[in-house]
């Protein structure tokens, strides 16, 4: 691997700070010669930043699609949440001295595909359609809590105290979404989907 030597031999040469990159001083920050592990969270933050963009869009055809009142609900609340975490990741780029920058994520772009599909697969105004839209929510959340989880650390190995704790406002509202699904789906909506027959059968297990 002659190139990434000579990468890592310049590197070497020009950087005049701690090769181990273990150094916790917060402000070595604010210099634009950003090394690496920086580049890669400046890298991730724009992943992040798009798909919570692309969430305010994909929310309220969610809610549009959901029969529950109180899953339409949620998932209005979440909305306006996750216009917060956009806001507040322009906070984190102002607070690196970085333009805030969106770069298209494909995961987040493949979770909302998955569940505009469930959608279209299921019967409107059935639970199963709602059971759907919160098994679709809850990989969303999933994803964004271990996005966050790994900015958060990153931020906090980087000396980026203040970016860590604007992060984990919105970590704590994610986990706070998945939960409020999970009791959701397991006090009302699961039970009613439960309860719906096939369509134009009787009940019947697919075995
Ligand atoms: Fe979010
Ligand atoms: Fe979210």
């Amino acid at each position: 691997m002659p190139t990434a030597k000579a990468k890592k031999s310049s590197a070497a040469k020009s950087s005049g700070s701690s090769a181990t990159g273990k150094t916790k001083s917060a402000g070595a920050s604010s210099t634009n010669e950003n090394s690496k592990l920086e580049k890669f969270f400046l890298d991730a933050l724009k992943d992040i930043y798009w798909a919570e963009k692309h969430l305010t869009k994909a929310l309220p055809k969610m809610q549009k699609a959901a029969t529950s009142e109180e899953l339409q609900q949620a998932i209005e609340e979440h909305l306006n949440q996750t216009k917060e975490h956009v806001n507040r990741l322009e906070q984190v780029f102002d607070q690196l001295g970085e333009k805030a920058q969106a770069k298209k994520c494909e995961a987040m772009e493949g979770l909302t595909k998955e569940g505009d599909t469930v959608v279209e697969e299921t019967e409107d105004g059935t639970a199963t359609r709602d059971v759907g839209i919160i098994v679709s929510a809850q990989k969303v959340e999933h994803y964004e809590i271990s996005a966050y989880g790994s900015l958060i650390t990153l931020a906090k190995t980087m000396g980026q105290d203040e970016v860590a704790d604007i992060l984990t406002q919105t970590l704590e509202e994610e986990k706070e979404t998945d939960q409020l699904l999970s009791q959701l789906a397991e006090t009302s909506i699961n039970w009613e989907a439960e309860g719906e027959g096939e369509e134009g059968e009787e009940e019947e297990e697919e075995k």
